[in-house]
C-alpha cells in the first residue's frame, strides 16, 4: 500500500494507529509510517527516534503496540564486581542505563573498595513469583470451607496439577488465603524457569481458579471469579506483604569491609556510617513513613531493569528494601535486603536486542534455563550492585562530600 496514502488516511483520521499493521503486513515498515505521520503532523524531525535496531516484527504486542522508534538511554559499564553468591559467583560487569550523572561514577568507587575487602556476599533466601485472584463466596461459612479446603494438602494437591496444565516451565509452590468476609483472595505462588513469571503466573493461576470453582462445588461451596489480580500480589504497587512474604526473588547482600579499607578508600570511619545509616535510612524513613529502609536502591534498580530487559515499574516493590551498616571486630558489616526482587532472564524485554546483548554479556541470558539459575543469578547481582551503591553514597554522605562531588560533574 502506498505509504503518502496512508499518512494521509492517518491524518484525516481515516485509520487508527494499530490499523497500520494489518494493512502493510510489515511490523517495521508500519513503525516508519506512523513516525512520518507524526513528523508530518508536528512539523518536527524525529531523527533520533528513527534510529536503532529493534526488530518490531518480533516485539509487536510481546513488548509494544503503536511503535515509531526507540528512546535511546546511555548505558555505561561501572567496572566488575566480585560477587560470592549461590548462584553469581565470580566477577560480573555492572551495567547500568541511566542519564543520572554520577551514578556510574559512585558504583566504580564503590566497585573498588568492596572488591578489595573481598567481594559481596549474596543468598537467595525465597523464590515465587505471586499473583492473587479473587473468590467471591456466598458469604464467612462459604470462604471458611474454601479456604480450609485450598490450604489443605489436597486443595494444594489439586491446584497444583490444575496450574501446570498452562505452563512448561511453571510450578506451583503454595497458595495462601486471605478474607474479609465473603471475597477470598487467593495469593498463588510458582517457581517461573528463567522467567520472570508474572504472564506464566496470571494465565496458570487463572486457569486452575477456573477448574476449583467447579471442584468446590461438590464441598457444597459456591464462588465466581471476581478478578485475576486482587492487588494481594502485589504488582507496581508498595505493599507490606511483599516485604513479609516476598515477591520473585527475596535475597540479601552482605559484606564486611576492614576498617583500613573504610578509612582510607571512603575517607570515613564505619562509625560514622553506620550512625548516618541509622538515622537516615532507619529513623529517618520511619518517620516519613517510607516502606524503603535505604538510601537510593531505586537508582541502581531502575538503571540496572533498563539495561537488563526488566519490567521498570516492578522497582516499586523492589525498592522496598533494608540497608544495615554495624560496626564490628575488624570494621564495618553492611548488609542489603531485598525481600521482592522481581526479574527474568527469559521473556518480556529480555528479548529485545541491546538488552538481550547485556544478558549475554554476564552469561546469563535464559532462553535455555529450565532450572531458573541464570535468573537467580541476575536478583544477586542487581542486589550485590545495590549494596555497593548504597555503601558509597552513605560513605560520601557522611564525608559530607556530595554537594561537591555532583557540582565536580557539572549536574544541569
Ligand atoms: P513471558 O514473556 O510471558 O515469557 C514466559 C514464557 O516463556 C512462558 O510462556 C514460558 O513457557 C516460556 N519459556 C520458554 N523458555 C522458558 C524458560 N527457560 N523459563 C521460563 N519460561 C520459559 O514472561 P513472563 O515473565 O511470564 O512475563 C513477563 C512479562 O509480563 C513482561 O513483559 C511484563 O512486562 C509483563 N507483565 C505482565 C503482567 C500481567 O499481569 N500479565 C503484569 C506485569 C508485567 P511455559 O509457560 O509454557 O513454560
Amino acid at each position: 500500500m502506498d505509504e503518502e496514502k496512508l499518512i494521509s488516511q492517518l491524518t484525516k483520521g481515516e485509520i487508527k494507529l494499530h490499523e497500520v499493521e494489518d494493512l502493510v503486513k510489515d511490523a517495521n515498515l508500519a513503525t516508519d509510517i506512523r513516525r512520518k505521520f507524526l513528523e508530518q503532523k508536528y512539523g518536527i524531525k524525529l531523527a533520533h527516534i528513527s534510529e536503532g535496531s529493534i526488530d518490531y516484527s518480533d516485539s509487536i504486542n510481546r513488548n509494544i503496540e503503536n511503535p515509531i522508534g526507540a528512546i535511546q538511554v546511555p548505558l555505561g559499564c561501572a567496572g566488575e564486581l566480585k560477587i560470592n553468591g549461590g548462584y553469581a559467583d565470580g566477577l560480573y560487569p555492572i551495567m547500568l542505563a541511566t542519564t543520572e550523572g554520577r551514578l556510574v561514577a559512585g558504583m566504580s568507587r564503590g566497585l573498588d573498595v568492596f572488591n578489595s575487602a573481598g567481594g559481596v556476599n549474596t543468598s537467595v533466601i525465597k523464590d515465587g513469583m505471586t499473583r492473587s485472584l479473587i473468590l467471591r463466596t456466598k458469604g464467612a461459612k462459604h470462604t471458611v470451607k474454601l479456604i480450609k479446603w485450598v490450604e489443605s494438602g489436597e486443595g494444594l494437591e489439586f491446584l497444583a496439577k490444575a496450574f501446570s496444565k498452562s505452563t512448561k516451565h511453571g510450578k506451583l509452590k503454595d497458595v495462601k488465603c486471605y478474607t474479609a468476609g465473603r471475597d477470598v483472595f487467593l495469593r498463588f505462588r510458582a517457581f517461573t524457569g528463567a522467567a520472570m513469571g508474572m504472564n506464566m503466573v496470571t494465565i496458570a493461576a487463572e486457569a486452575a481458579v477456573e477448574e476449583l470453582i467447579g471442584k468446590i462445588k461438590e464441598i457444597g461451596v459456591d464462588a465466581v471469579l471476581i478478578s485475576e489480580s486482587g492487588n494481594m500480589c502485589t504488582d507496581k504497587k508498595p505493599a507490606y506483604i511483599n516485604i513479609l512474604e516476598g515477591r520473585g526473588v527475596s535475597v540479601i547482600a552482605d559484606a564486611l569491609i576492614p576498617r583500613e579499607v573504610v578509612e582510607k578508600e571512603f575517607r570515613v570511619t564505619p562509625e560514622s556510617v553506620a550512625e548516618l545509616n541509622k538515622t537516615k535510612n532507619l529513623l529517618g524513613s520511619a518517620l516519613a513513613g517510607s516502606h524503603g529502609f535505604n538510601a537510593h536502591v531505586a537508582n541502581v534498580l531502575a538503571a540496572m531493569y533498563i539495561a537488563h530487559g526488566q519490567d521498570v515499574a516492578q522497582i516499586v516493590e523492589g525498592t522496598q528494601a533494608f540497608t544495615d551498616v554495624a560496626v564490628v571486630d575488624g570494621g564495618m558489616y553492611v548488609s542489603l535486603f531485598l525481600p521482592s526482587l522481581e526479574v527474568g532472564t527469559f521473556g518480556g524485554g529480555t528479548k529485545r536486542e541491546t538488552q538481550q546483548e547485556v544478558l549475554r554479556l554476564l552469561g546469563l541470558y535464559g532462553e535455555n534455563d529450565s532450572e531458573g539459575k541464570t535468573r537467580l543469578a541476575l536478583a544477586e547481582i542487581i542486589a550485590s550492585a545495590c549494596l555497593v551503591s548504597e555503601i558509597n553514597l552513605l560513605a560520601i554522605q557522611s564525608a559530607k562530600e556530595l554537594a561537591k562531588s555532583h557540582y565536580k560533574l557539572k549536574r544541569g
